[in-house]
């Protein structure tokens, strides 16, 4: 009997914790985490601890299949490589490149993700996104013009170090579990801690000395008029306004308007509270991290009001303080600064950067601006062809029926996936793919630290490396495609700037510091890399949302991820269909705990059980992301910038069907 022990980073949340797989004549059959691992340091939570179990669940696609009327037939893996690259020629020259996209979910590696957008691309399409535009595209947009780069800039291993962390719309006992015991030993150490959440959160109960519980989409209003209170007082940073900064007269002038007496009214929470927060952020050093409560909540502008804040109290560049994001999956970050339709992975969309690209690809890339894929699956175009790579639309898009919709009209749909999920049941093609620990690549954390999974076992069936059925494909559309994901990496270090201080060696050992761009544990600390070297202030202003009914928060809970694909295979728990609301509006719709009720929006509705709870705020209601049926009552409402569904503000009604 052969063991070998194999190292990797978890599947799951951005903290991108080291496992170590033991693999016994070729299954793995254990998981732990990896001592050495730099950030993890042998810390697993129950996601990564159980990651196992998905690998060898009876359900895989082992086979690829094809559409055949409304039924599924299987067929060898070559002649579906070569019908798909048959039909997207032919589609490529009967409508252009305009009509093909190619998409990708935030499990693929890096090299994987550089792929899709090369393959794309000589397709002569710029439609390629990930699932990063539904979840951190408002923070990567608003920190990359404020600061320079779309990610935290201060480290996980700085947490300790801060003396006060404001933590925005997000719970990470649920979401990042492992990050807890960062947060716990800066309270050892004295931080103050500040949870700005709807909800009384599991968050909120062991980390916050306080609480904002803020009415949901108010976050720009509370900025703004702390702001104010700040700059009248002459309590924020002036000497690193004027010496590190631009834009700051614009940002007073629009903050004026802006009172703590207003922000109560308006934000739910009291005066004195608001004052207290402004006094604390005044502290050096302060981190400023967030989540999906505020990028899925009020987009890009919410992200930019609280980085205004940042600046003003001076909190960036300094050890122990600045802005850290909460990704939620193992390569949200990698996957947004790679694979977007309005820039090129080595910048902005124009001919320089598209004769760079050319100088090593062999071809020029198109130089319209793509489609992202909310605009795909939930506006009107003239897409023919998807590719989706590990990336269940149907679950994690708002507004399902529109979705669905869009996929049936699609002449050619691929699906590359391990499982057979609700994306897959409307393809032409499913192609089976290697799972995490059965191919290898890299991978970035929500700190920026880049590691590499290494390969334990050999997928099962026809199911390849999605690298593999990346060059296949491009065999057949006229690209050649390495399929050594260390040959990609390599010319992916040449192409993509923020990566070209890389060195392969420290991103495959798990000890050593590998940040992008240069090991960084802290940025801006001489200078910013905005163009001009300077921090810039962009104000925003508040505006109000009409609120008919309760508004609808979803989130996560701390055993089950995401679309629920592979938790759904490793826990015996299933989801119940719940939402949960306060006692109080219950009380005022005639719902009793456990009743069935209806919930409606304005672009569907569900029957789900009650449950009554004074952790939601009066006003909201509560329903768990990884429930398929939570997108069916969830709008497609985008941010006009950033694209991003703002998935946390859907207004509903809730009434009971009493037997
Ligand atoms: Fe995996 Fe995140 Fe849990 Fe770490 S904290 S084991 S990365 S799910």
């Amino acid at each position: 009997m052969s063991t070998s022990y194999i190292r990797t980073i978890c599947p799951f949340c951005g903290v991108g914790c080291g496992l170590v797989l033991e693999v016994r004549d070729g299954e793995v059959v254990r998981v732990f985490g990896e001592k050495e691992h730099v950030l993890s340091k042998g810390r697993l939570c129950g996601k990564g601890a159980s990651s196992i179990r998905s690998l060898y669940s009876k359900d895989r696609i082992i086979y690829p299949l094809k559409r055949v009327g409304d039924n599924f037939i299987t067929i060898g893996y070559d002649d579906a490589i070569k019908e798909i690259t048959e039909k997207l020629l032919d589609i490529r020259d009967r409508y252009g490149g305009k009509s093909i996209a190619i998409f990708g979910g935030c499990q693929n590696t890096l090299e994987e993700t550089y792929i899709m957008g090369k393959l794309a691309r000589f397709l002569g399409s710029n439609n390629v996104d990930s699932c990063a535009r539904v979840c951190h595209e408002p923070s990567a947009m608003a920190l990359r013009e404020t600061v320079g780069i779309g990610g935290s800039g201060v480290s996980v291993e700085e947490v300790p170090r801060a003396k006060v962390i404001v933590i925005a719309g997000e719970s990470i006992t649920e979401s990042h579990p492992v990050l807890v015991d960062y947060f716990l030993e800066a309270k050892r150490n004295g931080a103050k801690i500040i949870v700005i959440d709807p909800r009384v959160t599991p968050t909120v109960r062991l980390l916050a000395d306080m609480h904002l519980q803020i009415n949901q989409g108010t976050d720009i209003y509370l900025f703004n008029a702390v702001a104010n209170y700040l700059i009248q007082s002459g309590k924020y940073d002036k000497e690193f306004v004027e010496s590190r900064t631009k834009g700051f007269e614009e940002y007073r002038e629009v903050v004026r308007d802006y009172s703590i007496e207003d922000a109560e009214k308006i934000t739910g929470i009291p005066k004195d509270e608001i004052v207290r927060f402004a006094e604390l952020i005044s502290t050096k050093p302060t981190i400023f991290s967030w989540g999906l409560g505020l990028s899925e909540g009020g987009g890009v502008n919410a992200v930019r009001a609280y980085l205004d804040l940042m600046l003003l109290t001076g909190n960036v560049g300094i050890d122990g303080g600045g802005p850290l994001v909460f990704r939620g999956q193992s390569n949200v970050q990698g996957s947004g600064d790679l694979l977007k339709p309005n820039r090129f992975p080595n910048g902005d969309i124009n001919e320089e950067n598209a004769r760079k690209l050319a100088g090593v690809w062999g071809f020029e890339p198109p130089l319209y601006k793509g489609l992202t894929v909310t605009d795909t699956f939930l506006r009107d175009n003239d897409i023919k062809a998807v590719i989706l790579f590990n990336f269940n639309v149907t679950h994690s898009l708002p507004n399902r029926d529109r979705v669905i919709k869009k996929l049936k009209e699609l002449e050619l749909l691929v699906v590359v996936d391990a499982f057979m999920n609700e994306t897959a049941r409307y393809a032409h093609y499913v192609l089976p793919t290697a799972m995490w620990a059965e191919e290898e690549g890299s991978v970035v954390s929500l700190d920026r630290l880049i590691k590499w999974r290494f390969r334990a076992v050999n997928p099962p069936g026809d199911a390849k490396p999605t690298l593999q059925i990346l060059s296949d494909l491009g065999a057949g559309l006229g690209l050649k495609i390495p399929t050594d994901p260390r040959e990609v990496f390599e010319e992916m270090r040449r192409v993509v700037p923020l990566y070209g201080g890389l060195d392969i060696k420290e991103v495959m050992d798990h000890s050593a510091n590998s940040r992008f761009p240069n090991r960084e544990l802290v940025l801006y600390k001489d200078r910013f890399l905005t163009p001009d070297g300077f921090a810039h202030f962009r104000p925003v202003r508040y505006v109000d949302r009409v609120r008919n009914g309760l508004v609808l928060i979803t989130g996560r809970v701390v055993t089950h991820f995401n679309t629920d694909t592979l938790t759904g295979r490793q826990w015996l728990s299933k989801l119940e269909e719940v939402v949960y609301i306060n006692e109080e509006d219950a009380r005022r719709l005639g719902i009793r705990d456990g009743d069935m009720v209806k919930v409606v929006s304005g672009c569907g509705e569900v029957i789900v059980r009650a449950r009554l709870s004074r952790d939601v705020k009066v006003g909201h209601a509560f329903m768990v992301n990884s429930l398929s049926i939570t997108n069916n009552v969830v709008c497609d409402e985008l941010d006009e910038e950033s694209r991003i569904p703002l998935y946390k503000s859907t207004v509903v009604n809730i009434t009971p069907i009493h037997p």
